[in-house]
């Protein structure tokens, strides 16, 4: 049988490395999409993760740009194959209360977290429905679903982008296309480590399970919908969150 191909943006940080990892445990040929700027540091992350995964790969673009999206998705197309998983994973936080925001940091948050997810999969969904097999998951959050303060860009952003989920869901149900959302929690990685320590504290007491989650966590939610089997999830928003946000 074919080996699947996935795509994983900002797949070089820390919730994008662990869903490279733990997909290409699974015998699926990963790219993992990183920072044009950043590419000494991602070819070292390369370097480390293929002593364990050799069949995990690197594709530089600019997710925010279009352009390069395009120029990206064709040197993997000639260079790996066809994609058949999009984890639409790159993300960053600009966080200031709105009052303060100012229209970089808003546009910035807007582009890489939800534009991006545009960028990407607006270039792969039609050669995935025309083979009849395609897995998008979107790493949204928490904070995309019950807002949050200091945060108006970053949680317009992952709302955004499960009511994306939900409609692209609708356009490919019926070619074997799935598209999902999987929202964490606060989640152990560089994006959290910027928090002052009495936030974390007080975010850490307010979960139902008392910790942070584990990239590891989310990565295990992004391959089980990532799963061939797994057919009959669309349009769906799984929650990581250790029960920090519960919704019927
Ligand atoms: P990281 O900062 O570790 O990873 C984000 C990745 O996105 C980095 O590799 C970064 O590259 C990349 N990236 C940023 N901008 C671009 C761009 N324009 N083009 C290509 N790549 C880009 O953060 P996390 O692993 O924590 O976050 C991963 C995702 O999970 C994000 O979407 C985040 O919003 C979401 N999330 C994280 C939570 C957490 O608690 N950590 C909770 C909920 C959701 P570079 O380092 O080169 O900038």
């Amino acid at each position: 049988m074919k080996k699947h191909i996935a795509l994983i943006t900002g797949g070089t940080g820390g919730i994008g490395t662990a869903i490279c990892k733990e997909l290409a445990s699974q015998d699926i040929i990963v790219v993992a999409n990183y920072f044009p700027a950043e590419k000494p540091q991602a070819e070292n992350w390369l370097i480390e993760v293929r002593n364990q995964y050799p069949n995990i790969f690197i594709a530089a673009a600019d997710v925010t740009d279009y352009d390069s999206c395009h120029d990206m998705l064709e040197s993997v197309k000639t260079d790996v194959g066809p994609i058949d998983i999009l984890v639409n994973c790159a993300g960053i936080t600009r966080d200031k209360t709105l009052k303060s925001m100012t229209p970089d940091q808003w546009n910035s948050v807007i582009n890489t977290n939800l534009n991006s997810a545009y960028n990407v999969t607006q270039q792969l969904i039609q050669e995935m429905m025309e083979r009849g097999f395609g897995r998008v998951i979107n790493i949204s959050s928490v904070n995309g679903q019950k807002g949050q303060f200091g945060q108006a860009n970053y949680s317009a952003a992952k709302a955004g982008l499960h009511g994306f989920t939900m409609a692209v869901a609708q356009e490919c149900a019926s070619k074997g296309v799935t598209v999902n959302t999987v929202s964490p929690g606060y989640i152990e990685t560089a994006m959290t480590r910027e928090l002052p320590e009495q936030v974390l504290t007080s975010i850490v007491n307010s979960v139902p399970l008392k910790r942070m989650g584990t990239a590891q966590e989310v990565a295990y939610a992004v391959a089980w919908l990532a799963e061939e089997k797994n057919a009959y999830i669309t349009g769906a928003n799984i929650p990581v969150n250790g029960g920090m946000y519960m919704s019927s």
